[in-house]
């Protein structure tokens, strides 16, 4: 059994059956055999239903799942709750979608028919990370159910229970054929492994750190699979002196996601201010990082919870140490050790200063609460930072000019740009990475054909 453990204090929270490689083979053989079986993949008015009801029971079971959440994970009770509605609003948009998984058909010549059929992929391995093991996993869960797929989940190690508790919630719902969803838990390296290489296996939608990714990507390469990877990100977060400077401050505390300990693959990790008002809104935002309330995410007023275990909190502590040599440390730096917060992983949230652009705190995902910030002139500058690292996620632009708002988000290469705005989510609206932040998209209908193969069956007439 797998002993997972309350990152804020300790203390045992859940145990979940470690599964072996012969389970992971039995999971996608059950999986094609349902598929094979079952006339799942014509038949959307089941999947419509099935999927109808899931969402109902995820929203139902909010008040016991979302402090599950937050004890595994460590994030502070309102995003867990945020986090389960949002996992049941992606569920209820491609319920809706179900329906809709049109092809297309068109005369390619007077005696010449073409039928473009969206026929679903076939056996999907769905691989999830820890930092928002819901909302994640319902992202692609949700399209590839909705088109018809069997999946095989694997959650992370280190937080299977919610996962665990939701697939219940699948299992007790008729109109999900038996197999057509499968649950395995266990190490990435292994049946994680068996997940992507497996021959029966079509597709696999992984969520990860980018190395992982790549990983991914060879295994896949020697059965040529399908794969969607949504990967790493260090999102620049552009503010302009025109921009309504509170709504901007208060929107870059929030970007940097001090909540979950800066553990948010969109995350606005690097803060880029115009010269003109960098001194002051530096000031006004570290200011406000010091008023934040850290603690055990089910604590009342709790604002900001803990690192998820004692390898990233070193290794936080560890870029820490990097950045002091490399910039100037405004605020925090340090772990938290005080009272309660003893038994955790906990860091003062951390703002970095001049921060160069070749820095290894400004070109690294460090997934923690740790804020870059960087001075720009303008436009021009503005864009040559917000361009300079490996990853393509995420960004955001604040400015009451419109033309300038426009034009920065199109220079700046990832595949989701805010303006005046930072980390809103929409099912209906597409996410994924440029560069080496990934490759597809997740969410709205490029996040549904993700999940299907193009058949053109051509009628001569
Ligand atoms: P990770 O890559 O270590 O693990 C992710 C999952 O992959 C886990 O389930 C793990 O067991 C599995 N895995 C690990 N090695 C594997 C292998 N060789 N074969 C198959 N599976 C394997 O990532 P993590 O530390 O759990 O999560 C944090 C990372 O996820 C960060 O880089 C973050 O940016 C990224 N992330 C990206 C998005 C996005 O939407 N782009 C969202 C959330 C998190």
């Amino acid at each position: 059994m797998l002993e997972v453990r309350d990152p804020g204090n300790g203390e045992l929270v859940y145990r979940a059956p470690n599964s072996t490689l012969d389970d992971a083979r039995d999971a996608v053989s059950a999986a094609k055999t349902a598929m094979e079986a079952t006339d799942w993949g014509d038949n959307p008015g089941q999947r419509a239903t099935a999927l109808s009801k899931l969402a109902h029971a995820l929203r139902s079971s909010i008040d016991w799942l979302a402090p599950l959440l937050t004890r595994e994970g460590g994030k502070p009770l309102s995003v867990s709750r945020a986090e389960v509605l949002r996992g049941a609003e992606a569920i209820e948009y491609y319920a809706g979608l179900a329906r809709n998984v049109y092809g297309r058909s068109t005369m390619l010549a007077p005696d010449s028919l073409a039928i473009l059929l969206r026929e679903p992929v076939g056996v999907v391995s769905i691989i999830v990370p820890w930092n928002m093991a819901l909302s994640l996993l319902t992202r692609p869960l949700a399209p590839a159910l909705a088109a018809g797929n069997a999946v095989v989940i694997k959650p992370s190690s280190a937080t299977p229970g919610a996962t665990a508790e939701f697939v219940q919630m699948i299992d007790a719902i008729p109109e999900f054929p038996k197999g057509m969803v499968n649950f395995v838990v266990g190490p990435g390296s292994t049946v994680g492994a068996e997940l992507v290489k497996h021959p029966d296996v079509d597709m696999v939608s992984f969520t990860g750190d980018t190395s992982t990714g790549k990983e991914i990507m060879k295994m896949a390469a020697d059965t040529l699979k399908k794969v969607g990877l949504e990967l790493g990100g260090k999102s620049p977060n552009v503010v302009f002196a025109d921009a309504d400077f509170d709504r901007a401050v208060r929107g870059a505390l929030n970007a940097a996601s001090m909540f979950h300990a800066g553990q948010v693959c969109i995350a606005g990790s690097r803060l880029l201010v115009e010269e003109t008002v960098h001194d002051r809104f530096v000031q006004r935002l570290t200011e406000m990082a010091n008023r934040l309330r850290v603690g055990h995410g089910l604590k009342e007023g709790v604002q900001a919870g803990p690192l998820i275990n004692e390898g990233q909190l070193t290794r936080v502590l560890d870029y820490v140490e990097v950045g002091k040599r490399e910039a100037e440390l405004v605020t925090g730096g340090h772990r938290l050790t005080e009272g309660e917060l003893e038994k955790g992983y906990f860091i003062a949230p951390t703002v970095f200063d001049r921060v160069p652009v070749t820095a290894k705190i400004a070109q690294d995902e460090i997934f923690g609460p740790v804020l870059a910030v960087q001075a720009f002139k303008d436009e021009d500058e503005a864009v040559e930072i917000a361009n300079s690292t490996v990853y393509g996620l995420a960004g955001a632009v604040w400015t009451n000019d419109i033309s300038k708002a426009i034009r920065m988000a199109k220079k700046i290469k990832s595949g989701m740009v805010w303006v005046n705005t930072f980390g809103k989510l929409y099912p209906a609206g597409e996410m994924g990475g440029y560069k080496q932040s990934g490759v597809g998209r997740q969410y709205g209908l490029e996040g549904l054909w993700e999940f299907t193969e193009l058949k053109h069956i051509n009628v001569q007439l």
